[in-house]
């Protein structure tokens, strides 16, 4: 008898999305004629970069020739990938990084997961609440914690609370932790860190041999001058934290699939007996072992987003979607409801009017405006009595929709 991995039954069944699908469902075959919009999603619209097409084309004809034909590629990636990223994306931040502190992959979701392959089960881990669900659920996946209260907190991690209160950056723990996972510009909540809130964690993290997590999947979209992209621009930043990034939202990627982690080689951890050992070189052992590499036509994909031709129409799609987060914001503004986000990040996170609860928000806004979101509580308990809407949608609908939310709530 094979016995299963038991910590898979401590999950919480994924309830968010089928949740919203089973309501707007049920909505529109009760209201057919209605024309409903939704801004829930998490997932890009706008097509590729035509210069990003053009090179994934060649590179795709490449494979068709003896001559340029490419078989396994390096396991972390191709070089020539590496050292574009770092020229055009790190170097101008001031953050100077090697090929071999960067390692390429089909995504962020699962280098997240994929990283805690080289942590012992031990560490305490920090996570924001509310929360990318990643985060949470591949640590109760491993075995890190306990069962899960009726919040939705499991036992053993520590959940830092992101409210309006802190503007939605965490506080430091009072109790020691290990591990510390940072999104900024953060999704759900649409906010961002300051250098100098970050800074905080650097130095917190490196007093306690601290290794921090930082999720860098939105930092294209980061209009803010001083916001930081990077965890490195931060002081310290590259003897304590290892960064995420991807290309699905800054390039329309999230169904081609490349992201990237940096592990720079400062960086380590300790053994069982104490001593210091790199987590570069375990990352290398790990990826080397477990992985082939992304394809050499997306790693090639890749490369034209930071080309000369493609880069501005890169941007371009960027501007439009953070056009359309202007007008969700402003449009929520004058119709007097309390928004945060959406000036550094593709998501507005809300106050839900009249106290009301998450779900009891999502259900007017869909029953009287046509209109579905995401309810925070569904990142996470603190999420209560706040809303996410996402700016990756249509221009004139998402025009249609704030229309609707003002003359609903509008004074
Ligand atoms: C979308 C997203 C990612 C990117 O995931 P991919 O697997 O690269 O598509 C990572 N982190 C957060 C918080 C995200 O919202």
């Amino acid at each position: 008898m094979a016995h299963i991995n038991d910590n898979y039954l401590k999950l919480k069944a994924g309830y968010l999305f089928p949740e919203i699908g089973r309501r707007v469902r049920e909505f529109t075959a009760a209201n057919p004629q209605a024309s409903v919009i939704r801004l829930g999603i998490g997932d890009v619209t706008q097509p590729l970069a035509p210069a990003v097409i053009e090179a994934f084309h060649a590179a795709v004809d490449d494979l068709a020739t003896t001559e340029n034909f490419a078989g396994y590629g390096p396991e972390q990636g191709y070089a020539w990938l590496s050292q574009v990223i770092i020229d055009k994306s790190y170097k101008p931040l001031g953050v100077e990084l090697k090929t071999s502190e960067m390692f390429i992959s089909d995504g962020s979701k699962c280098d997240c997961s994929n990283i805690l392959d080289i942590f012992a089960l031990d560490n305490k881990v920090a996570i924001g609440d509310p929360v990318y669900p990643v985060y949470n659920d591949t640590n109760v996946m491993l075995g890190r914690t306990g069962d899960a209260d009726e919040k939705g907190h499991y036992q053993g991690v520590v959940y830092m609370p992101c409210t309006a209160a802190n503007g939605f950056v965490p506080a430091l723990p009072e109790e020691k932790v290990d591990i510390i996972y940072l999104c900024s510009p953060n999704n759900p909540t649409g906010t961002v860190a300051t250098k100098e809130q970050l800074k905080t964690w650097v130095d917190y993290a490196n007093a306690h041999q601290a290794i921090i997590l930082f999720d860098a999947a939105y930092e294209a979209f980061i209009t803010t001058p001083g916001i930081p992209h990077s965890i490195y621009e931060i002081d310290g930043a590259k003897t304590c934290a290892i960064e995420f990034r991807s290309f699905s939202k800054t390039a329309g990627f999230t169904g081609v699939r490349c992201g990237l982690v940096v592990v720079p080689e400062e960086l380590t951890g300790t053994t069982a007996s104490g001593e210091e050992y790199s987590l570069n070189k375990l990352w290398n052992r790990r990826t080397t072992t477990k992985f082939n590499g992304a394809s050499y036509p997306v790693q090639k994909a890749a490369a034209a987003v930071y080309s000369d031709a493609g880069w501005p129409q890169v941007k371009a799609t960027i501007d439009y979607y953070m056009d359309n987060a202007r007008i969700i914001r402003e449009g929520l503004q004058a119709a007097g409801i309390t928004c945060y986000g959406g000036t550094d990040s593709p998501y507005i996170w809300l106050q839900t009017p009249a106290g009301l609860s998450s779900w009891d928000f999502f259900d007017k806004l869909l029953q009287e405006c046509h209109v579905v979101g995401t309810p925070g509580s569904g990142f996470g308990p603190a999420g209560e009595g706040y809303f996410r809407l996402s700016a990756f949608g249509d221009k004139d609908k998402v025009r249609e929709a704030v229309k609707r939310i003002e003359q609903k709530w509008g004074r």
